[in-house]
């Protein structure tokens, strides 16, 4: 099916840069913690673009060969991550097209909520679908439209698109960077002072910063919700084609997804995950002998809560790096099996100790279960789970994988009956008041449709089809 998809992703582009394609590579290798499933890379050079996409992490997908084979001053590049069933290159991007007014490439971080009903649409009009993405839609409806400038069609086409977008698109001589009304995904600019080689700067687009500092690139500004930036040779412009709605930012961005060293929705990462940490510990105090981080997600958030409580802050599970993040692997045996090759106490800071073990979210309840054993094991006496965020109630349609309803833990159990599957001593949560304290330095009402299920866009149920009669 179409429209279950939740891509994890992480988009770049660069403008005006003599080795675009390499700057492009470096830019998806600090947003791999976006995606690990796939990842691509687009160049456009003298009037022509070229692709090399590929499954698994950047590092693998791209040898000097291949970034050879991209040649020109621009470039864009994608890493995603796709819920089970659809893990197929044929869904990797950027995605290039060719129609009347050239070709085209598009990246795009997020998902669409009405992807579905326009599929529908354009398949009913003799569109010929050669992925399951929904991003697919938005090059379609720019093909179907006879408009003779590429930003209207562009435009066109997104006003009839709800949901999530954060794009970046490239054309033989622009780059477009796009970010929906919403601002539910971050993206931001960033500029390479001199370094067109031509007495003009380069331009980049990146979803986080931390893609800027790797290629000395300075951040600017972000692109801001409903802005689309046209990059060309006449310079950067931007234009605010769509109606203005709330600037409403995924929060989970901040507990969970972005990288400690961005900045984004105007905060530092992990500035706002220590704080999460310290109103976690006022949410829920407990006395204990020391606070262990579940590395990496939960190290911010533990050490604010050391800070706070005053209890030592021990790594006291050694994550081995050079497996991929859990979650990220597709199959549940993979899954399940991934928490013990990622993570393994250390048994002269746990044994006959009182932890409190801080992460920043249970999902299905897996990790939490089997971190918690293992800890035992190591012989601590006590086990306080402690988490940065609050429950995860509803699936997110606006581009972070949760799995359905069904399967998340705190939609379907109370604290009590949680504490008892994961089989720690005491479990605690951190309330959405504490969650709104620690991100207030950014100023956004934010999307926390995971957590409470008030989503800022619903998702239009597709019309059903009358077979018989
Ligand atoms: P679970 O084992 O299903 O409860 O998953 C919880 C773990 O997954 C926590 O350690 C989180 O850091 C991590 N996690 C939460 N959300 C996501 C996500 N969208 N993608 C990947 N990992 C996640």
């Amino acid at each position: 099916m179409f429209d279950k998809f939740n891509d994890e992703c992480g988009v770049f582009g660069v403008y005006n840069h003599p080795e675009a394609a390499n700057i492009t590579y470096l830019g998806l290798y600090s947003l791999q913690h976006r995606g690990q499933e796939s990842a691509g890379i687009v160049s456009s050079n003298e009037g022509k673009l070229r692709s090399h996409k590929g499954m698994g992490l950047v590092a693998d997908i791209f040898h000097k060969k291949d970034l050879a084979r991209l040649p020109g001053k621009s470039a864009i590049g994608h890493v995603r991550y796709s819920t089970a069933g659809e893990s197929h290159i044929k869904n990797a991007q950027p995605f290039v097209v060719e129609y009347s007014l050239g070709e085209i490439a598009i990246a795009h971080n997020g998902n669409i909520v009405n992807a579905q009903i326009l599929r529908d649409e354009l398949e009913a009009y003799g569109s010929i679908f050669q992925s399951s993405m929904d991003t697919e839609v938005i090059v379609h409806l720019m093909a179907t439209s006879n408009d003779s400038k590429l930003i209207r069609r562009l435009t066109s086409a997104l006003m009839r698109v709800k949901g999530a977008y954060s794009l970046v698109l490239l054309s033989n001589k622009k780059l477009i960077a796009v970010r929906d009304p919403n601002g539910f995904r971050p993206l931001v600019l960033g500029r390479i002072k001199d370094a067109g080689r031509d007495g003009k700067d380069s331009w980049v687009v990146a979803s986080e910063t931390c893609a800027f500092e790797i290629i000395d690139a300075e951040y600017v500004r972000d692109v801001e919700p409903g802005e689309v930036i046209i990059i060309d040779e006449y310079g950067l412009k931007s234009i605010k084609p769509f109606a203005e709605a709330k600037y409403t930012p995924c929060v989970f961005e901040f507990i969970y997804f972005a990288r400690p060293d961005s900045r984004i929705f105007n905060a530092n990462v992990y500035t706002v995950r220590k704080r999460l940490g310290a109103e976690l510990y006022r949410d829920h105090p407990v006395e204990a002998d020391v606070v262990l981080p579940v590395p990496d997600s939960g190290t911010p958030a533990a050490m604010g809560y050391a800070e706070a409580s005053g209890i030592p802050f021990e790594m006291g599970m050694v994550r081995n790096h050079y497996v991929g993040r859990t979650f990220i692997e597709p199959q549940a045996e993979i899954r399940h099996f991934g928490v013990k090759i990622k993570l393994n106490p250390i048994r002269d800071i746990v044994a006959g100790k009182r932890v409190v073990v801080v992460d920043d979210s249970i999902v299905r309840g897996t990790t939490s279960q089997k971190i918690i054993k293992m800890l035992r094991n190591a012989g601590a006496s006590e086990i306080h789970m402690r988490i940065s965020s609050p429950p995860t109630i509803s699936p997110c349609y606006y581009g972070i994988d949760t799995p359905n309803k069904e399967e998340l833990i705190a939609a379907n159990h109370d604290l009590a009956d949680i504490n008892d599957y994961i089989t720690s001593d005491t479990l605690g949560y951190l309330s959405i008041e504490g969650v709104y304290r620690a991100v207030a330095e950014s100023g956004a009402s934010f999307c926390d449709a995971c957590f409470t299920g008030n989503y800022v866009l619903a998702r239009p149920k597709p019309p059903q089809l009358a077979l018989f009669g």
